[in-house]
């Protein structure tokens, strides 16, 4: 049946309090959270701790711990006895039915917490409901996936192949040991789950750092995981800043690989680090996401279409779309439409029936908007929807409205990641216009062509720079197909979600055996 654009809608919230649960974890009986290193919760020696808020009505949800350069050498020594135990009975040497059996009782307890994760998501992230559902359902997703990769890919001795006469060789993969993975804001939940499930079932024990500005979601995950049983420094959460607590994880030579979310500035300083010692690194960053709408396109339904993945989680998804180049035949119907979906957003409290666009994360975000706002207009942007601060009532939240400018090819009015809901659009004379205009970006996460002629959408697609390019939708995501940038947005390795980002989770070695020689 053919979908109406009016049932075209942004993800919307139902409303939501917190559960006892939740205010009872973030209470933590008056004292402040704290992390946990090797089983115990660790309030650390830098005596420092930091406050995690709600970014809609900015009230205080937790106090946290900030863990610093002690705290790191604890939690890789940890991890790395639980790796090896006595040299037979680490985590790497357990059979992987009894990790699947772990992970599966972590995600059996998830699912029965499942209303204190997603207050963690909707009220530390700010996400609607609609969202941090679809979210929460990553975590069996991924758990699911990555114990059927771990039981099809085979660590240890690879064939054995004749080299010369009396020499033999093969390979042996093994894990790396102790591994890290420092986390953004925007996706708690799933990318704790994106960087644990692969890491642990391929035999790693883990540090994750997760963001300082939604820390609670990565907390609770790492105390159920104490609940479910997993070994003592299999599992470690190391709150802090990124500056302090990340800095010192990159600079840690006993972590053997970092996958990072997270913006391409701080990818490659932590990069850069990583290899004076070593340390190998995988980077999902940031994106600046084009859409090209063609010709034959319903200006209408796709405008809604591209309004709601736009708006998805307030732009502050990495591969939303920014930039839309649209056909000059149907350029006036289709900008009138998209106005039209912005404008109609319904600004209010994340947690309150019926808000589509809540407030962005923290005050540097929203400075960081309002400044992106002027320098499109500076650079040639006409706005169509200015943007700004906006109100709601009763709550003192970071509220903006959404920006919509109009463009013209050879103005480079937005350069950058913005992070909220916030496109231009720009009419176009050919799909190889298009097409250039989308490419030329350094930024290459995700990108996506709309038509009723499919195989010209593939072929279109296909010529993207971008790790997913999509044809009809964006911001899809699949198990078994790498999600991963080009250009600035990733590297090196393989994107993750598929069977090579659990064989980034381990190294090889050519193993050479000849002959005595007599
Ligand atoms: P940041 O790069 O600022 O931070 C990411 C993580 O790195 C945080 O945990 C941060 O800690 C930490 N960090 C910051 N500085 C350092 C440092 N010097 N050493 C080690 N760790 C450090 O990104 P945001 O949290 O602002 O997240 C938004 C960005 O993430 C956007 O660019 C977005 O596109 C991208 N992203 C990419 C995705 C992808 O799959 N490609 C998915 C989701 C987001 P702290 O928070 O304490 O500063």
């Amino acid at each position: 049946m053919a979908t109406s654009p009016t049932e075209i809608r942004a993800l919307t919230a139902a409303a939501f309090r917190a559960p006892q649960k939740f205010v009872d974890f973030c209470r933590n009986g008056g004292k402040p959270l704290a992390a946990l290193i090797n089983g115990e919760e660790v309030t650390g020696t830098m005596n420092t701790t930091f406050q995690t808020i709600d970014p809609g009505s900015q009230e205080l949800l937790a106090t946290v711990c900030e863990m610093g350069d002690a705290e790191v050498d604890l939690a890789v020594e940890a991890a790395d006895k639980a790796f090896r135990g006595n040299g037979s009975n680490g985590w790497r040497d357990m059979g992987i039915e009894q990790r699947i059996e772990l992970v599966n009782k972590l995600v059996e307890l998830c699912e029965r917490d499942r209303d204190v994760l997603l207050a963690c998501e909707i009220l530390d992230g700010g996400k609607v409901s609609e969202l941090a559902e679809g979210d929460f359902g990553q975590i069996r997703a991924c758990a699911e996936y990555f114990s059927d990769v771990a039981r099809r890919i085979a660590l240890g001795d690879g064939p054995s192949v004749k080299v010369a006469d009396g020499v033999r060789g093969f390979t042996y993969r093994e894990p790396w040991g102790v591994v890290a993975g420092i986390i953004p804001w925007n996706y708690p939940i799933v990318l704790t789950s994106w960087f644990m499930f692969p890491a642990l079932l391929s035999g790693n024990t883990i540090l994750i750092k997760p963001a300082e500005d939604t820390p609670l979601s990565a907390l609770y995950i790492g105390k159920l995981a104490q609940e479910a049983g997993f070994p003592r420094g299999v599992i470690n959460i190391l709150t802090g800043r990124g500056e302090i607590t990340g800095q010192s994880i990159a600079e840690h030579p006993g972590v053997k690989y970092i996958s990072f979310t997270g913006s391409p500035g701080v990818g490659q300083a932590i990069l850069r680090t990583c290899d004076r010692h070593g340390t190998r690194m995988k980077r999902e960053m940031g994106g600046n996401g084009a859409a090209i709408v063609l010709g034959d396109a319903d200006p209408g339904m796709v405008a809604r279409m591209v309004g709601r993945l736009a708006n998805q989680h307030f732009g502050q998804t990495c591969c939303t779309i920014h930039r839309i180049f649209v056909d000059k035949k149907i350029a006036d119907d289709f900008i009138e439409a998209e106005k039209a979906f912005f404008a109609d957003l319904k600004i209010g409290y994340q947690g309150d029936s019926g808000t589509q666009l809540g407030a962005v994360i923290n005050p540097t975000q929203r400075r960081r908007i309002l400044k992106a706002e002027q320098e499109t207009i500076a650079r040639g942007g006409k706005a169509l929807l200015a943007g700004g601060n906006a109100d709601v009532a009763g709550r003192n939240g970071f509220y903006l409205k959404p920006s919509l400018y109009l463009t013209s090819p050879g103005l480079n009015v937005n350069p950058d990641e913005v992070f909220h809901t916030y496109a231009t659009i720009c009419p176009v004379s050919s799909e190889e216009e298009a097409l250039h205009l989308a490419n030329s970006s350094p930024y290459g996460l995700g990108a996506s062509v709309w038509t009723r002629d499919i195989e010209r959408g593939v072929r279109l697609a296909k010529q993207f720079h971008d790790g997913t390019c999509q044809v009809n939708c964006h911001n899809t995501i699949a198990y078994g197909l790498p999600y991963g940038g080009q250009g600035i947005s990733g590297g090196p390795g393989a994107g993750v979600n598929c069977e090579d980002t659990f064989r980034d989770y381990t190294q090889v070695k050519s193993i050479f055996v000849s002959d005595y020689p007599e």
